[in-house]
């Protein structure tokens, strides 16, 4: 089974992505993680992405169509995966239905957690790091034990500038111009809403439901 896990930047899909692979025995793979490992690697593919990546621009679909399709035939993948990040676009949700079908996947499972903006923005504008060893906090889930301090070295907190209101303010505005027709393309195909305004372990509630429904999961 292949699972395809969408949801804007801040909705909590890396915990629960997590939790369905470890579930499943299913790798999650997700493509802006194999295109920063290409570009800590200075391959020419991660060369070429890294200034479109810089910019928040999409990296081109035939470069991600061909770095799912060798994925997808690594032998991790004979169970099935979890897609997080991918597809992007229509042309790229059109490319997968055609590889699942060649490989003889049946078609995905579609998990959509929604969060609204607000709750993202005050989610996402909560982050803070440490300039010296990079920790990361969240003012709101994970706070450090002292106010504006790390943990691990006493070093004054800082709020990175992709962190800051206005550039969060676009980065979903862009996930939404984006992804919200691939979205649309999936509805009334094994698509699943769930609400992501609430503790994870309540979401997991429901992913549980639906994957047992669909006969892959179900543990506890
Ligand atoms: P992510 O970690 O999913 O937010 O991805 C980081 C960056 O990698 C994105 O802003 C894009 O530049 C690029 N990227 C990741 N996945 C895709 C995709 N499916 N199509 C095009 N570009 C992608």
């Amino acid at each position: 089974m292949v699972i395809l896990l969408f949801g804007p930047p801040g909705c909590g899909k890396g915990t629960q992505g997590a939790i369905i692979s470890r579930q499943l025995g299913i790798p999650s793979i997700s493509t802006g993680e194999i295109l920063r490992a290409e570009m800590r690697a200075g391959t020419p593919l991660g060369i070429a992405a890294k200034q479109i990546m810089e910019s928040g621009g999409l990296v081109g679909d035939d470069i991600v169509n061909a770095m799912i399709r060798n994925r997808l035939a690594e032998p991790d993948c004979r169970k099935g995966c979890l897609l997080d990040g991918y597809p992007r676009t229509l042309a790229q949700a059109e490319f997968l239905d055609g590889l699942l079908q060649e490989l003889g996947y049946p078609p995905p499972l579609v998990l959509f957690l929604d969060v609204p903006d607000s709750v993202l923005v005050a989610r996402l504008t909560a982050r803070r790091q440490c300039p010296v060893c990079g920790a990361i906090y969240n003012l709101l889930s994970q706070p450090p034990r002292r106010d504006g301090v790390c943990d691990h070295d006493g070093a004054t907190l800082i709020q990175r500038d992709d962190d800051k209101e206005e550039t969060i303010r676009a980065r979903l505005e862009a996930y939404a111009r984006s992804t919200g027709p691939v979205i649309d393309y999936y509805a009334g195909r094994n698509f699943h809403r769930l609400d992501g305004n609430r503790r994870p372990e309540e979401i997991q509630v429901d992913v549980d439901r639906i994957l047992k429904e669909a006969g892959v999961g179900g543990a506890a």
